[in-house]
């Protein structure tokens, strides 16, 4: 998709540090990190938002949770707790419309999100 920046990254034509890719899925390292681990995970697919999902991205979207949490153990984070979160939607606070759930941890959180 032209002007998406994660389809730049995913497609090399933009710079990102990326930590993990296969096939369907690429994890890279947030630019403006908002814990110790912040981490995207995001299918090479485009898709702008969760409301756009179809019934055949199941599957997609499946693999790119167990994907998640593979990072998750990697990363040290699954024992003390982490986010998994996808903003849907500019008001949930979405500023890149492909995608992408945060996988944040390394520090404590508190409940509600702002
Ligand atoms: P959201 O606001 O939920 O759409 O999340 C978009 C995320 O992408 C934000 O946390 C940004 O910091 C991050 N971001 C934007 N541009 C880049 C980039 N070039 N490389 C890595 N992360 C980025
Ligand atoms: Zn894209």
């Amino acid at each position: 998709m032209m002007d998406c920046i994660f389809c730049g990254i995913i497609n090399g034509e933009l710079k990102g540090e990326i930590l993990f890719q296969d096939d369907s899925v690429v994890a890279l390292k947030d630019i403006n990190p908002q814990a110790p681990v912040h981490l995207l995970l995001i299918p090479r697919k485009h898709i702008a938002t969760l409301l756009d999902l179809e019934p055949g991205d199941d599957a997609l979207m499946g693999h790119v949770v167990a994907v998640s949490m593979k990072l998750a153990r990697d990363q040290g984070i699954s024992e003390s707790g982490f986010r998994l979160v996808a903003n849907c939607g500019s008001g949930a606070g979405q500023s890149v419309f492909h995608i992408h759930f945060h996988l944040l941890g390394g520090r404590s959180m508190r409940w509600p999100p702002g």
